[in-house]
């Protein structure tokens, strides 16, 4: 699958931080990891920390599937508002769905607090239209009754104080950004160096079997890595073992603009989210500069979807000129990628029945950065043979 267009701003800014030797002759471990990404990373980092053996496996460099294409907004915010999410999956899976987003920033916080272009930012979910009003107080009441940080900013506020033309929006204190394709090698170097964790790029898995004692992949190299368990970290080229239906791809776009002299106009700096089914979404970088995210397509064909990439850049300044009339800023960099979602908007997390001794990491969806996180620590649990009421939330069966 093609994952992303060329040239994703993190790749361009940051290069081949890191390279890994491809496996050329066969291993033994207790996990295997297949796929290299933020979330194959962060799945390294939990089970190195409880002392697990592991072998992490990508095929392509580290960090260059759809990590190095996203725009690092961590936010426990989901695509699903709180007060849809409480009417299909019940209130209090809903709840912790929402609670687990905010422990899975403060978690991030701790792994990459000061490094990666790593900051805490409050976030505001704008109504994209008047009539997006009520749904957004509702969403906002639900907020509340679950306990969330969260504020209403009237019209006025946003106004004078954001400088935002919009009739009103929600302000939630808990929100952070990240360079992801940097935390991504930083916490792989960290196991690496660690001890306990071999990591191994270029190397793409075939297939599977099951073994008296666990599993053996067999590579495209010809060797093949025997493992007690493998944790499928595959990002969206998982779909094509999943059952139909489970998750709809598509396509999204993004670009960063040049750096700006100063962001004095942004308040707080604070990540945007729009309502809506076609949003926008923005935040600041480390460097000064502006993300800007959004115009999803049902589009999966790689050449079309690169061809679209310049209009839909204009849309995209163009919609985030409507946020901020009087910015002045020019685009850098403008690329796309596949994107993922669930029906209930919801990650999945856990064993899936034709696959015994395979844990699956897929944080679908895009808020994939903070399911990650989560998807780690429940794995790590399920593995070691603990209990994790959480992994309820996120079954294949549900
Ligand atoms: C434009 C864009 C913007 C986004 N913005 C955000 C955002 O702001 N916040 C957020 O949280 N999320 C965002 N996302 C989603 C986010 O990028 C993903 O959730 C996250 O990067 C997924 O990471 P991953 O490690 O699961 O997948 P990937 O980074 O794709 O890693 C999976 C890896 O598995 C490897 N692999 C697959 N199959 C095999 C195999 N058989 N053998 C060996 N290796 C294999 C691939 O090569 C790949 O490197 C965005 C996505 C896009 C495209």
């Amino acid at each position: 699958m093609d994952l992303r267009s060329d040239l994703p701003f993190w790749t361009v800014k940051n290069g081949l931080l890191r390279t890994y030797p491809p496996l050329k002759n066969g291993i033994g471990t207790g996990a295997l990891i297949v796929g290299g990404g933020i979330t194959g990373a962060l799945m390294a980092h939990r089970l190195v920390s409880a002392g697990v053996d592991c072998v992490v496996l990508d095929r392509r460099d580290i960090g260059h599937g759809s990590t190095s294409a996203s725009t690092g907004l961590l936010q426990y915010e989901i695509d699903t508002p709180l007060h849809e999410l409480e009417q299909t999956r019940g209130r209090d899976h809903a709840r912790r769905a929402y609670q687990l987003g905010v422990e899975a920033i403060e978690e991030l916080s701790d792994l990459a607090a000061g490094t990666c272009g790593f900051a805490r930012r409050p976030s505001l979910l704008l109504a994209r239209s008047p009539r997006a009003v009520p749904k957004l107080r509702r969403e906002f009441d639900s907020r509340c009754a679950a306990g969330l940080a969260v504020e209403w900013v009237t019209r006025n506020e946003l106004t004078r104080h954001y400088g935002i033309p919009r009739e009103a929006a929600i302000r939630s204190a808990v929100a952070a950004e990240c360079d992801p394709y940097r935390l991504t090698h930083q916490l792989l170097d960290f196991c690496v160096s660690r001890g306990g964790c071999r990591v191994f790029d270029r190397t793409g898995v075939l297939g599977y079997e099951l073994s008296r004692t666990g599993i053996r992949a067999a590579t495209a190299r010809g060797v093949s890595v025997r493992a007690r368990a493998v944790f499928f970290a595959t990002g969206y080229e998982t779909k094509p073992i999943l059952p139909g239906g489970l998750v709809k791809l598509s396509s999204t776009y993004a670009l960063v603009t040049e750096p700006v002299p100063d962001l004095d106009w942004w308040r707080g700096r604070s990540l945007l989210w729009e309502t809506g089914k076609a949003y926008l979404y923005s935040r600041t970088t480390s460097d000064r500069r502006i993300l800007v995210g959004g115009e999803d397509d049902d589009t999966l064909d790689p050449a079309r979807r690169d061809a679209r990439v310049p209009r839909k850049a204009k849309r995209l300044m163009e919609r985030f000129r409507t946020v901020f009339p009087r910015a002045r800023i020019e685009p850098a960099f403008e690329w796309a990628g596949t994107f993922g979602a669930t029906r209930d908007g919801l990650a999945y997390i856990g064993k899936y029945e034709p696959f015994p001794r395979g844990y699956f990491a897929l944080g679908f969806g895009g808020n994939g950065i903070t399911f990650s996180t989560t998807a780690a620590r429940i794995l790590t649990n399920l593995f070691l043979g603990k209990k994790d009421p959480d992994a309820e939330i996120y079954r294949f069966a549900r």
